[in-house]
């Protein structure tokens, strides 16, 4: 085995190593940042509203935070992503998110896939996928149109687990909710009947 060859084989090695070091660093970052992004849903669900929870990350830090509140502030915009990408702009003061990351617990639907290109967002992290609305891979992939000046890199998955369980456990309750008020309606209607006069 010549020198050269040596030395190159061992500078990849020496690279590769670096490399896998870089990307276990960001896989760790991003399950830190989805855990505050599931903070901000459970606000969503404390509240009644559909648990999707989401956080803007520039240069190590959260500069913009949202929860699900359509139903509470009676908007469509009230969004988890449209409240990050409003607080982040204010703090950087700028509408390019050029440098940041964002994280959602769900699939962001077409109107927040059409923010985070407007907002050249170039990295979104999310949960679980969204199969009935979901616009960033599952009736769309409006994040990353060739026919657009903007492509957003995905990386999905991450504790995609705990973003469903959070889902399903609140549509689950809501079920129950609905179940008991129902009962209760038919439980009053039946004593509100006026008594058998015969
Ligand atoms: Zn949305």
């Amino acid at each position: 085995m010549s020198r050269s060859y040596e030395a190159r084989m061992l500078r990849r090695a020496a690279k590769e190593k670096e490399e896998e070091e870089l990307r276990r660093q960001q896989d760790l970052q991003d399950i830190r940042y989805m855990k505050e992004a599931l903070r901000q849903a459970a606000k969503a669900a404390a509240i009644g509203e559909v648990p999707i929870g989401c956080v803007i990350v520039h240069e190590g830090k959260i500069i913009g935070r949202g929860y699900n509140r359509r139903n509470t502030d009676k908007s469509t915009l009230a969004h988890a992503e449209i409240t990050a990408i409003r607080k982040a702009s204010k703090a950087l003061d700028d509408w390019r998110l050029e440098e940041c990351t964002l994280y959602v617990t769900l699939e962001p639907c077409q109107m927040c896939s059409g923010a985070i290109v407007q907002a050249r967002i170039p990295r979104v992290v999310m949960g679980c996928r969204n199969p009935k609305a979901g616009c960033a891979g599952s009736i769309l992939n409006l994040l990353q149109m060739k026919e657009f000046n903007h492509r957003v890199e995905i990386t999905e998955g991450v504790l995609g687990e705990e973003c469903s369980n959070i889902l399903k456990r609140f549509f689950a309750d809501l079920r129950i909710r609905l179940k008991n008020e129902k009962n209760e309606k038919i439980h009053k209607k039946e004593t509100d009947l006026p008594e058998d006069q015969s």
